[in-house]
């Protein structure tokens, strides 16, 4: 048996009737940006996400830049002001931070859980914080009640890192729920084609209930302009065009379908996968996972080597990530990248870590296939 990691080609080829008529009707309408496809999606998504607004944008890393720039334009923060992010996320997130001068705040995350450890948080905030910024990383909810409480005990913004966990549901108090992307002040989303609500191209988006924040980025994301030829802000041209857009509203009312595929992969999983030399991250009470990644952490210097025995029985794996952000050639030399700065568990992560097959269109056959191979695994 063949299991790729991801067949995008599968993915696509699920809603490919509804997909080819949402194409050819933008191709056919000679209107390609900024127009009704965008106006839909942006209602349609707000409203899955719960917050009053969405504002499309080019790519999920724009989306996080431009939540940032847009605070510092308000005057809210400024170049030098510290964010707090974990340090085990892809780099999309610092590079959200130092592109506009601010200085991320590197925590490490739990080992059994891989999101931000709240419990070390407070001792890192100082007169410069303005922000946390949290990553649901592989689509595993990272927000606590503790860290809305620092929030607002401090006077922070929290920002969500929200590419990777389209859907994923925060269980409050009662039978309520919240979806990640409307539980701090706003979020960043990426619509690059493998994740859970993926363009045919790159797309992002930002979410918020502030209106304020809103237009500012509505601006910035348009050279900086909220009338024809009328610059408040040196902007970029930073836009969702029509076809993705439309391409996107389709793929929306599917995705809680493809979230239930995948969540029945990721049942398998849990309820089968039973190797010693494996550790599955633990699975969390108040929330629904939505599973972009499958993550399993494989200790003793052997991850590789797993990798390796899967390829080779037809079984593609992929590491997230390989190298943290702080050991990365890029952030060499950062005044908050000292060499002295040690990140224990983020290290160990990325020495640990593999990603198994995981899509909405895998099937439970295929799942069966890679537990049989991991637990015959010694
Ligand atoms: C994919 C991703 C991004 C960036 O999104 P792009 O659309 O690729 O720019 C940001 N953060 C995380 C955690 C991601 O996985």
């Amino acid at each position: 048996m063949n299991i790729p990691f991801l067949s995008l080609h599968d993915v696509t080829a699920k809603y490919k009737d509804e997909l080819h008529e949402a194409v050819l009707r933008v191709v056919d309408s000679g209107w390609y940006l900024q127009g009704k496809e965008n106006e839909e999606f942006e209602k349609h998504y707000a409203e899955y996400i719960g917050t009053k607004h969405c504002i499309g944008c080019a790519n999920g890393l724009d989306a996080l830049i431009w939540i940032f720039r847009a605070y510092i334009e308000l005057g809210v923060m400024k170049p030098g002001d510290e964010v707090i992010v974990p340090a085990n996320t892809y780099i999309a997130t610092i590079l959200a931070i130092t592109e506009n001068g601010l200085v991320p705040v590197l925590v490490e995350p739990r080992k059994d859980t891989l999101q931000i450890d709240d419990s070390l948080i407070e001792e890192r905030i100082t007169e410069r914080t303005k922000a946390i910024c949290i990553v649901h990383l592989y689509g595993r909810l990272a927000y606590t009640e503790k860290i809305g409480e620092l929030c607002k005990k401090y006077n922070l913004k929290l920002v969500e890192d929200n590419a990777q966990a389209h859907g994923c549901k925060f269980e409050a108090k009662g039978n309520e729920y919240k979806r990640t992307g409307s539980l701090g002040d706003a979020a960043g989303h990426s619509f690059y084609p493998g994740k859970n609500l993926g363009a045919l191209g790159d797309g992002g988006a930002v979410t918020t209930d502030d209106d304020e924040l809103a237009a500012a980025i509505r601006a910035l994301a348009n050279y900086g302009s909220q009338k024809k030829y009328v610059f408040k802000y040196t902007g970029r041209n930073s836009r969702l065009d029509e076809i993705q857009a439309a391409v996107l509203d389709v793929k929306l009312c599917h995705l809680d379908e493809d979230l239930k595929a995948r969540q029945a992969i990721a049942a398998y999983y849990y309820d089968n996968i039973n190797n010693p030399l494996i550790t599955l991250p633990k699975r969390l009470p108040n929330t629904e996972n939505v599973y972009h990644l499958f993550p399993i952490l494989v200790g003793g210097e052997r991850r590789d080597e797993l990798q390796k025995y899967l390829e080779a029985n037809g079984v593609g794996t992929v590491i997230h990530y390989p190298i943290a952000p702080h050991k990365q050639e890029c952030y060499a030399n950062e005044g908050w990248n000292t060499p002295q700065l040690s990140l224990p568990i983020t290290e160990q992560i990325a020495d640990e870590e593999l990603s198994l097959p995981m899509s909405p269109t895998m099937t439970i056959e295929e799942a069966a296939e890679v537990v049989r191979l991991i637990n015959s695994w010694k």
